[in-house]
């Protein structure tokens, strides 16, 4: 019932009457004949970009594009962003509306849940993955959210058990292999991911030397890989593609917001924390918890779920909570014994996705893309578009389009 009512709402969400450019004929097509890899460097901020350790990238930049920022959905977390990034669809028409989420059928979703992620109920929409296997194509994935999933019946190609553990050079094997199988079994897209930058960013906050030192980990995996493709004769065929799901900000024990000073935490049910409060008041509850709750912090905005700003696109989804909080950049969202049991400290996203703090990283090199420009910011939703565009693939319906990314490519159809 759930996914049916997505659906619908997706089919009333996407505007169908918006012109969209005649398809080329197929002859001209170019699709088959070109691959990517899509890479996701978790939390790396935009302009990390610009860091010293960022060598590799910054040199794929200069013979691609790059993206003065792409701006994450909301919230600007790891789950949602990555399954929009796959889907073109805002969180609200995928239904990954946080990183932990309460369906009334389903029960809790957790990314810890490892069996719960590879529940296809839980995942809308169509990733670029069963896009391009349904269309005749092999479709890789070296982790990604959503991957072990078999959603609407239809898995990658090949993929991976989440193990964060399985060594960073040992995934540019498994993509590099994947990518030179034998005709007809030779990948169209690989999805690689590392979490390195944004653990680093957590633990330690953005502006420090543990995450200049995950920057050049993950740089070097970016030389790895292209020095790979290249090695194999792959360059006129295999376009990489890297981006982030979202950016990342410091916190300090001296911004934090105590729910407690304001509610009793009894007449709750917190779904997810912070930086994007999601609150379930308990039954009858609802309109006294927003009275104190709203404007008693100058730190936290309060929403009904009715009243969540157009902008943010979470409003729809029945898995979005009755209350919506979400904390000014910075800043944190606890209680006094949360508080004392750790106080905030590194850094964090989730926040208002149009904070630049909240802002990711995107290059992309290859056959398809021009070489050296730099784009406006533009939002993660079109990338789904754009990598059926590469692919020469027909895209299912989604949030996003090519209007900002048209002009990277050599030739858009
Ligand atoms: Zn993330």
């Amino acid at each position: 019932m759930i996914r049916r009512f997505a659906v619908l709402l997706l089919v009333a969400a996407c505007s169908r009457t918006a012109p969209r450019p005649t398809p080329a004929p197929v002859a001209v097509a170019r699709g088959g004949d070109q691959a990517v890899v899509l890479v996701s460097l978790d939390a790396f901020r935009w302009d990390y970009l610009d860091r010293p350790a960022a060598k590799n990238l910054r040199a794929l930049a200069a013979r691609g594009v790059r993206a003065e920022r792409m701006i994450p959905s909301f919230p600007s977390l790891t789950f949602p962003n990555h399954y929009t990034l796959v889907t073109g669809l805002y969180p609200e028409h995928h239904g990954i509306v946080a990183n932990t989420i309460r369906d009334s059928l389903l029960g809790t979703f957790r990314l810890s849940d490892s069996i719960a992620v590879t529940d296809a109920r839980w995942w809308g929409g169509e990733p670029i993955w069963v896009t391009a296997v349904r269309q005749g194509r092999q479709a890789g994935s070296v982790f990604w959210p959503g991957s072990e999933a078999a959603i609407e019946g239809v898995r990658p190609s090949r993929w991976m058990k989440f193990d964060d553990s399985y060594s960073n050079p040992a995934r540019i094997d498994s993509v590099l292999t994947w990518l030179t199988l034998p005709a007809g079994k030779a990948m169209s897209l690989v999805t690689l991911y590392y979490s390195d930058v944004d653990h680093a960013g957590h633990a330690a906050g953005p502006a420090t030397p543990a995450v200049d030192s995950a920057i050049a980990r993950v740089d070097s995996m970016v030389g790895l890989l292209v020095r790979g493709i290249e090695a194999r004769g792959l360059s006129g065929r295999v376009n990489v593609i890297v981006l982030a799901d979202h950016g990342m900000t410091p916190l300090a024990a001296d911004r934090a917001i105590f729910l407690d000073d304001y509610i009793s935490m009894n007449d709750v049910d917190v779904v997810d924390w912070s930086p994007l409060g999601a609150i379930r008041p308990k039954p009858g509850k609802l309109e006294e918890v927003y009275a104190k709750l709203k404007n008693a912090n100058p730190h936290l905005a309060v929403y009904r779920k009715s009243e969540v700003p157009a902008r943010f696109h979470y409003r729809t989804n029945p898995r979005i909570t009755p209350l919506v909080l979400i904390a000014d950049d910075q800043w944190a969202i606890t209680t006094r014994a949360r508080f004392a049991a750790r106080p905030p400290s590194g850094g964090a996203h989730g926040y208002d996705n149009q904070l630049s703090s909240m802002g990711a990283m995107f290059v992309a090199a290859g056959p398809a893309f021009k070489s050296g420009i730099t784009v406006k910011p533009f939002q993660n939703i079109h990338v789904y578009d754009l990598l059926c565009d590469i692919l020469g693939l027909k895209p299912a319906p989604n949030d996003g389009s090519m209007d900002s990314t048209r002009m990277m490519l050599v030739k858009p159809k």
